[in-house]
């Protein structure tokens, strides 16, 4: 199946929508709603009718459904325009490597930066396929542009084929996704569907319905601070607590450096140092939402054990839920999941999954009465200059795209029209 995805992909790389972590507004950067407009624009091109763009920049839309299926349940698809915030992503040069036959991929602006098969087995397995790469001074942005491409072509291929099978759809293109505050301001009551997929994911067949649960500890030591030269028997130097803290915390096991797969860990990631106070933050992540508790009371008995070998010194604790195990939502309504295997293997995959050590806008929203595991939009190595999408796996997620929403219309058969080749 043949889609405008790449067509698509190609343009919308080229809008410069790197979010920022320091912003205060909402979105935090304007290019992305410079995106968002032009999506919103040609959504109407598409002929849907209710295409809103809200006061925090979120659009949504429906494709109407096919004429018999109105009552089908409402499903969505939501991907996120913005980029990371830990690579330049404006003036992106996208290129397309034609026909790949397994050559060394050397990015013109700088060729130092080369993409190797030997080096990424994802890439081996795309023999004959079409690879998009930046051109080596910028990410690619195929996180999250190709999920976007994808929703934006299948919504095409609706458009243009009236005998797909398909119950109401909505459509949500969001920003901010990078920087954690993608579903800050997602309307679900506006949204109104029964549930929604991330196009947001690696490789073809991947399908993601756990996350991590995910808290952040601020762990804040304080001191007293005089004259160093009068200090004797009277400074309590916060930064050498904070230090034997973070000494002191887990590293052979429970650190990110030592684990994958289900285990969870503890992660000392920023440090505001001063003698007088000094502040650890520290990320709590497991699969167990019940073990971030006891992962946290770790940290506070090492914590609490410092203090004790430097009299004088207080410690106090913040915890920040960040989000939760999507799995804990979507283990409630088994069909979201279900179906969404049963399209994958319709469009010819066997369903890949893993678990995600991280978390998606979606573990938010499930949490917020969306149930929204994540499909695979074909994205790999993300947030690098090294990131490249395949032209064939972004039709192959709108085909999955397609198909899933003519299972949900089928009431969890797939017994529709075959799907034409475009
Ligand atoms: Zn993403």
């Amino acid at each position: 199946m043949k889609t405008s995805a790449l067509d698509r992909f190609l343009r919308y790389v080229r809008f410069d929508t790197r979010s920022d972590e320091q912003s205060s507004t909402f979105p935090s950067t304007p290019g992305q709603v410079v995106l968002l407009r032009a999506l919103a624009e040609e959504l109407r091109a598409l002929g849907l009718t209710d295409v809103l763009m809200d006061a925090n920049s979120y659009i949504m839309a429906t494709v109407a459904p096919t004429p018999g299926y109105e009552r089908a349940p409402v499903i969505g698809f939501i991907a996120h325009v913005d980029t990371s915030p830990e690579m330049p992503g404006n003036d992106v040069r996208p290129i397309v490597h034609e026909r790949y036959d397994g050559r060394d991929l050397v990015l013109p602006d700088d060729p130092s930066v080369v993409l190797r098969a030997d080096d990424d087995p994802a890439l081996a397995a795309q023999i004959g396929h079409d690879i998009v790469t930046a051109s080596g001074l910028t990410l690619l942005g195929a996180d999250d542009k190709a999920g976007v491409a994808e929703i934006m072509a299948a919504v095409e291929y609706f458009a243009t084929k009236p005998d797909a099978v398909h119950g109401p759809i909505r459509i949500a293109f969001t920003p901010d996704e990078e920087v954690g505050r993608g579903a800050n301001h997602f309307d679900v009551h506006r949204f109104g569907a029964v549930c929604a997929y991330t196009l947001d994911g690696g490789g073809r067949g991947e399908l993601e319905y756990e996350s991590f649960s995910a808290d952040a500890i601020t762990v804040t030591f304080r001191g007293f601070n005089t004259h160093p030269g009068y200090a004797k028997g009277r400074m309590v130097n916060a930064i050498r607590m904070a230090a034997d803290f973070v000494a002191a915390l887990p590293r052979t096991t429970m650190s990110p450096e030592t684990t994958d797969g289900y285990e969870g860990y503890l992660h000392p990631y920023q440090v505001l140092p001063s003698v007088d106070r000094t502040s650890v933050k520290v990320l709590v992540r497991d699969f167990v939402t019940a073990e971030l508790k006891s992962k946290e009371e770790l940290v506070q008995h090492i914590a609490h054990e410092v203090v004790h070998r430097h009299p004088g010194g207080q410690v106090d604790f913040a915890v920040e839920e960040s989000y939760r195990n999507m799995r804990e939502v979507l283990e409630r309504h088994p069909q979201v999941v279900e179906y969404a295997r049963k399209a994958i293997r319709l469009a010819g995959m066997e369903p890949i999954e893993r678990p995600i050590r991280g978390g998606t806008d979606g573990s938010r929203l499930s949490f917020m009465g969306l149930p929204t595991p994540n499909l695979f939009a074909g994205e790999h190595n993300f947030h690098s200059r090294l990131e490249w999408v395949s032209a064939q796996d972004m039709d192959k997620a709108v085909e999955v795209i397609v198909r899933l929403a003519g299972v949900w219309a089928d009431d969890g058969r797939a017994g529709l029209p075959p799907i034409t080749a475009t």
